[in-house]
């Protein structure tokens, strides 16, 4: 369970203003009767190292960490181990830290979130035909998780604005693990989306009221499942088209949820009560429709 010499957990990255995690963590520490806190740690690059080295320090009162954009492949280095994950992705999103010795040890659970809420909403990528728009850090994670699978899916098709961005990222994966399904694609077009059974949109497009939709809806089918990480707002352009369309249709909450719950079961090590995760739930929907 959480250590009870320390009090401190929170999220590294720039800018962090805008994110629910505290609400999230705070909900758990607080239904688990802990007194621990969850806070923002917003840290300019040239903070990074000197943070890290404090973490070792045995007065530190600071117990895990998340990491966010921009940091999740930098923080690697500052780290003293990597789960088996992370060597693979790497990129890392969870920090542990040993109550005794202070070592860091580094996990992902952006992947495992997706899988997890994939599972949820029972959808099973194995043998299915993937599409992913965007080719940033969460396409590394949602790439690498699927390769990774013992039934992997049939094929990824993967197009981003800069194509040297996606064939840089396969390239770079491909050192560590096998992307032989995942092709890189010049066009919206060639992502097959009518013969897909999965599009996932990893990019920001569908924030702003004012963003186009990316993909147009005479491609988008009823057979599909059409996963937007966006989760504000619940419903983009995309994921309105793709419900018109007839196709399921998922906002990038569940990732979130999942990614949050599987952190702190990191740092607790031990799985948190269903009671207590639908709690978290429900806290981060509220925050969200703040
Ligand atoms: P990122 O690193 O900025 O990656 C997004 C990628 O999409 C970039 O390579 C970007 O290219 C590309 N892109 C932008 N416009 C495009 C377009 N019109 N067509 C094709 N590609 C385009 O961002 P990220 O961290 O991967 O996050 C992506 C989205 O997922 C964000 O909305 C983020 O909030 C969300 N997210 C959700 C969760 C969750 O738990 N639900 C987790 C992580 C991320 P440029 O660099 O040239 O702009």
């Amino acid at each position: 369970m959480i250590p009870e010499e320390t009090s401190l957990y929170g999220l590294v990255g720039y800018p962090v203003s805008h994110s629910l995690s505290p609400l999230m963590h705070n909900t758990a520490f607080k239904e688990l009767g802990l007194k621990r806190e969850y806070r923002l740690f917003p840290l300019k690059e040239n903070e990074l190292e000197a943070f890290f080295k404090d973490l070792h320090d045995p007065d530190c009162p600071v117990a895990g960490i998340n990491v966010t954009v921009p940091y999740k492949e930098k923080a690697i280095k500052y780290l003293d181990s990597l789960s088996p994950f992370v060597q693979k992705t790497m990129a890392v999103n969870t920090v542990v830290i040993h109550p005794k010795k202070r070592t860091l040890h580094g996990h992902n659970t952006d992947g495992p979130g997706f899988l997890a809420h994939l599972t949820e909403l029972k959808f099973n990528p194995s043998g299915k035909r993937v599409a992913i728009l965007g080719a940033g850090g969460a396409c590394r994670a949602l790439i690498s998780v699927l390769c990774l699978l013992p039934e992997r899916p049939h094929s990824i098709r993967l197009y981003d604005v800069q194509k040297e961005k996606a064939s840089g990222l396969l390239l770079d994966l491909g050192k560590r693990l096998d992307v032989g399904i995942v092709k890189v694609v010049d066009s919206i077009d060639e992502l097959n989306i009518e013969l897909a059974d999965l599009l996932v949109n990893a990019t920001p497009v569908g924030m702003k009221e004012t963003d186009p939709c990316l993909v147009s809806g005479d491609l988008l089918h009823q057979n599909m499942l059409v996963y937007d990480l966006i989760y504000n707002p619940a419903e983009t352009k995309l994921l309105g088209l793709a419900k018109a369309k007839g196709a399921q249709t998922s906002s990038g909450l569940g990732m979130l949820f999942y990614q949050g719950v599987l952190a702190f079961e990191h740092w607790a090590d031990a799985d948190l009560d269903e009671k207590i995760k639908k709690k978290m739930l429900a806290n981060l929907k509220k925050g969200l429709h703040k």
